[in-house]
């Protein structure tokens, strides 16, 4: 595949990945893949079926004795050819993801092909050491792999997220049936080309490219997958809770949120503010995580707003492949006109705009939407509430502490969120208030071993690190 030149030669895939073969699908739809920074189509995938899924799903159930029985060792150095065969491809996986998601190259080179390398690396140490097992009183405890998982995945990180649950399901001695999102899927392409490689045995991890709808309900529903790890929007999860509900079948579910994050009167504010802005930014906004409410003491409320339309302005949207480029575009048109309309609708409750906004230049073609601060949000208000997931921040001043806390967890999600402060103490006290799964305090970098995962609406379950891995098990006491 040559990626070197944009746009490309059409990238088509016309295979499903089953019990460890490229495979003919059962019939002959097709799902066109777009370049979201231009518009045109430029590749395609097959369209799965149900009738794929069952196959699939068989071909896993087949697959998980030999693998649940490999000696965790043994499969960790799958793990770790895996690890090899993906981080030869990583200029390519960097690639991919730019044309099929428009995040800048030197963004996606970094995180969307840098991060899923980083998280496999961790988890053939992790893999090595298992199981863990216990001894509670007259009772052996041990860690068992819960079976077959069927995984969904979005498209804002498409190697991440995948890797985030094959790579802990395999360890566990899990096997896996994979639905890569329907926009980014050939992203997904390139980790089963360098399963292939890595040599996987045959059916340890199965790949059914597919919409939602159609691939997506035929996994949640199968009555032999045992656990459905999804990542998605809150409303999808909640429909495929349900499906497994059914059958009591676990599900994992990592949803969406509206992080706040919390600058203290005290607080580095150029720094605050400067890493809040990217961080709300990262990816066109289309970060889970993304801290899109930033809450500011009144006292420095003014200066922010300052500091914030200034940073904004080094964030011009542009070429993904243009090594200038901070700011790619949104996934899709639908998503772009989803989160105009958030902030036309916030501009109609006259909500005060700091930058960008719907007159803001943008480049000619392509779904992008320029970067758009909005202050004085009200906690209360959509814009402050719901999930935008574009490269939205809502600015909300507070009074005191107390204040800064009610308003952060004044939230459906609790899936991050940021503290700062000169008083490290003083800040760590307001991350133990916060109703969120992780928090930063004053710029903690991103560790890929802690278990990330949502409170409330944000999700159930955690992923990453030994957390992660647990996810996937089952536990078993044997009295002796
Ligand atoms: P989405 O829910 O529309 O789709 C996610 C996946 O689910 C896709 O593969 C899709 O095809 C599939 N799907 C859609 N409908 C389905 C159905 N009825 N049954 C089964 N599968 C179905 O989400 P998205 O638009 O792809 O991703 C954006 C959302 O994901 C945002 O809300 C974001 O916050 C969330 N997200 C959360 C995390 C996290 O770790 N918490 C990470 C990334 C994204």
């Amino acid at each position: 595949m040559d990626l070197a030149d944009a746009p490309p030669a059409l990238l088509v895939r016309r295979h499903l990945h089953v019990a460890g073969d490229w495979v003919e699908p059962a019939d002959g739809g097709t799902i066109p893949v777009e370049n979201p920074a231009t518009g045109e189509v430029i590749g395609q995938v097959p369209a799965g079926t149900p009738a794929d899924v069952d196959w699939a799903v068989a071909a896993a159930r087949a697959a998980f004795p030999g693998w649940a029985a490999t000696a965790p060792a043994e499969r960790a150095a799958h793990l770790d050819r895996l690890h090899a065969a993906l981080a030869a491809r990583a200029d390519e996986i960097a690639r991919t993801v730019a044309l099929e998601l428009g995040t800048p190259l030197k963004l996606a080179t970094r995180v969307q092909a840098g991060l899923p390398l980083t998280v496999l690396r961790g988890m053939v140490d992790l893999a090595a050491r298992l199981p863990a097992e216990e001894t509670i009183g007259n009772s052996l405890v041990v860690r068992e792999p819960v079976g077959v998982v069927g995984s969904i995945t979005p498209w804002n990180y498409p190697l991440h997220q995948v890797v985030a649950k094959v790579a802990p399901a395999l360890a566990a001695g899990c096997t896996v049936v994979l639905k890569p999102s329907e926009l980014t899927p050939l992203t997904a392409y390139l980790l089963f080309d360098a399963v292939t490689e890595a040599g996987l045995p045959p059916g340890v991890v199965n790949l059914v490219p597919g919409t939602g709808p159609v691939v997506g309900v035929a996994i949640a529903a199968h009555p032999d997958v045992d656990l459905v790890s999804f990542t998605g929007s809150t409303a999808t999860g909640r429909r495929i809770a349900h499906l497994a509900a059914d059958r009591i079948a676990r599900v994992a579910l990592e949803l969406g949120g509206k992080s706040a994050n919390v600058i203290l009167a005290d607080a580095d504010l150029p720094t605050a503010v400067k890493v809040g802005v990217g961080n709300a930014l990262l990816n066109s906004g289309q970060t889970c995580t993304a801290w899109t409410r930033m809450l500011v003491h009144r006292d420095r409320y003014a200066e922010a707003l300052d500091l914030v339309a200034a940073a904004v302005a080094g964030y011009r949207p542009g070429d993904p492949f243009d090594p200038a480029t901070r700011l790619g575009p949104l996934v899709s048109a639908a998503q772009a006109e989803r989160v105009r309309g958030h902030v036309d609708r916030a501009l109609a409750d006259g909500t005060r705009l700091v930058a960008g906004g719907p007159d803001a230049p943008l480049p000619p073609r392509g779904h992008f939407v320029a970067p758009t601060v909005l202050a004085d949000v009200h906690p209360d208000s959509a814009l402050a509430q719901e999930e935008v997931f574009g490269p939205v921040l809502a600015v909300i001043p507070f009074a005191d502490t107390d204040e800064a806390v009610a308003i952060a967890n004044n939230s459906r999600y609790g899936l991050a969120g940021a503290v700062w402060s000169a008083d490290e103490e003083a800040a760590l006290a307001v991350a133990r208030r916060l109703r969120t799964g992780q928090v930063d305090v004053n710029g903690g970098a991103f560790n890929p071993l802690a278990p990330f995962g949502g409170y409330k609406q944000s999700g159930l379950g955690r992923e990453l690190g030994g957390y992660g891995v647990e996810e996937f098990t089952e536990l078993k006491a044997i009295q002796r």
